[in-house]
């Protein structure tokens, strides 16, 4: 390869670049979500001002519409119906493939994380919100659109927790009952505050774990890797082991659960894994 890749993370609050060829050679520039016309202009200076790349792959937040490389109906200020693929191909006229936050991290558990050879599988993210993406033989699975795994819904037995969720187009969904601001608003406490013998972790291990049950169910995937802020909680994992077998009853084997092998930089080296693919054409999907 004569030129490194570009990997773009496109989030809600910054977006994180990398130019590259793997984890262990790449710089990275990090720069605040602000107007699309400026936050795009960034990303494309830094790749122009480090010489240029062959290829960039992005992971965006959502909701997107992969084919057109757009972001949709987001709430977020300025950003709905926003085209992100397009801009940056046409300004540095290199081919650029477009996956969702939690495909791209997915992509990069598998090329350079923890699921390194498992060709099947899928990856949850518990943070700043839940998502989730079903990788089958190495290609993230989407149908009419991408997974929506964080706004399913799971039992929630308001005697035991009277919170009543904070998704705003769901309320008690998943990602209403166990993401990182759910956490925050039910206790009144940021989730990184709260002791390790608090109850929250009891509840937030068996809402994890009962998303996780509803995944294992449609997906009967082999291995599940958790990810996200919540979820590198230490212990948190464990107990989500315990309580899945218990609420598959044994009427199926669990899924290995194992955490992200690449932390906070899962989303952006799976977006440089991308760019490596499409940077070697079709033939090395
Ligand atoms: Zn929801």
């Amino acid at each position: 390869m004569s030129r490194p890749v570009g990997g773009v993370e496109a989030g809600g609050t910054k977006w994180v670049c990398a130019i590259g060829t793997g984890p262990d050679d790449i710089t990275v520039g990090t720069f605040p979500t602000t107007t699309p016309d400026e936050t795009i202009g960034r990303v494309v200076t830094f790749f122009r001002e480090a010489g240029g790349v062959e290829a960039v792959g992005i992971g965006s937040f959502g909701p997107v519409d992969l084919a057109r490389g757009r972001i949709t109906t987001t709430p977020k200020p300025g950003w709905a119906s926003t085209a992100v693929a397009e801009p940056i191909r046409s300004a540095l006229g290199v081919p650029v493939a477009f996956e969702t936050d939690v495909g791209a991290a997915a992509i990069g558990e598998l090329r350079w994380g923890a699921a390194q050879g498992q060709r099947t599988f899928c990856y949850v993210t518990v943070g700043t919100g839940i998502g989730g993406a079903a990788v089958v033989d190495g290609v993230v699975l989407h149908g009419a659109g991408h997974a929506e795994m964080g706004h399913q819904r799971i039992p929630h037995d308001l005697t035991a927790d009277a919170f009543p969720g904070s998704c705003p187009f769901h309320g008690d969904c998943w990602e209403g009952l166990a993401s990182g601001p759910a956490v925050a608003a039910r206790w009144g406490c940021p989730a990184t505050e709260l002791p390790p013998d608090h109850p929250a972790w009891a509840l937030e291990a068996g809402y994890i774990a009962a998303g996780l049950a509803n995944i294992t169910y449609v997906l009967m995937p082999a291995l599940v890797i958790v990810g996200g802020g919540v979820a590198g909680r230490p212990g948190l994992l464990d107990q989500v082991r315990v309580d899945l077998v218990r609420l598959l009853a044994g009427y199926v084997p669990a899924p290995e659960v194992r955490g992200a092998g690449l932390g906070d930089r899962a989303g952006v080296l799976g977006a440089l894994a991308l760019a490596v693919d499409v940077a070697a054409g079709p033939q090395r999907k």
